[in-house]
């Protein structure tokens, strides 16, 4: 398994991580196959979604703001509910599959690391699985 290092610097932000799971997949250098996105923390979360207009991401986000307000009566007393919440409706994990050696993402995709209570020092696990 590969990890790669995330540093986050807002509380919410996206974090284009597409160029550090290319590296990795290059590296291994087999031609078919899985890479797996893994993203061990409770308050954060990854995704894939639009890599060329950077509005997108700011969009969603926004919209993530509206559906879990940071404030709102939660129990969790560690002050933090929205982002567990917001992970959980986001996600841990993507699969992409790997074709004639690299990521098949679509044109305009890319991998985004989703922080939802930052700043922190945040990793992902990238496993992958070839299938030639
Ligand atoms: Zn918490």
């Amino acid at each position: 398994m590969d990890k790669i290092q995330v540093k986050t610097h807002s509380q919410s932000e996206f974090i284009n991580i597409t160029p550090e799971v290319n590296k990795i997949v290059h590296k291994l250098g087999f031609k078919e196959g899985v890479c797996y996105v893994y993203v061990p923390h409770t308050t954060a979360a990854v995704t894939i979604n639009e890599n060329a207009d950077p509005s997108v991401q700011k969009d969603i986000l926004n919209e993530l703001d509206k559906i879990v307000p940071w404030d709102d009566h939660y129990t969790h007393m560690e002050g933090n509910a929205a982002a567990h919440i917001k992970s959980t409706i986001v996600g841990s994990s993507v699969y992409i599959p790997i074709s004639d050696g690299k990521l098949a993402l679509g044109t305009w995709q890319g991998i985004f690391f989703c922080e939802f209570d930052g700043p922190r020092h945040r990793e992902v696990f990238i496993q992958t699985i070839k299938s030639e």
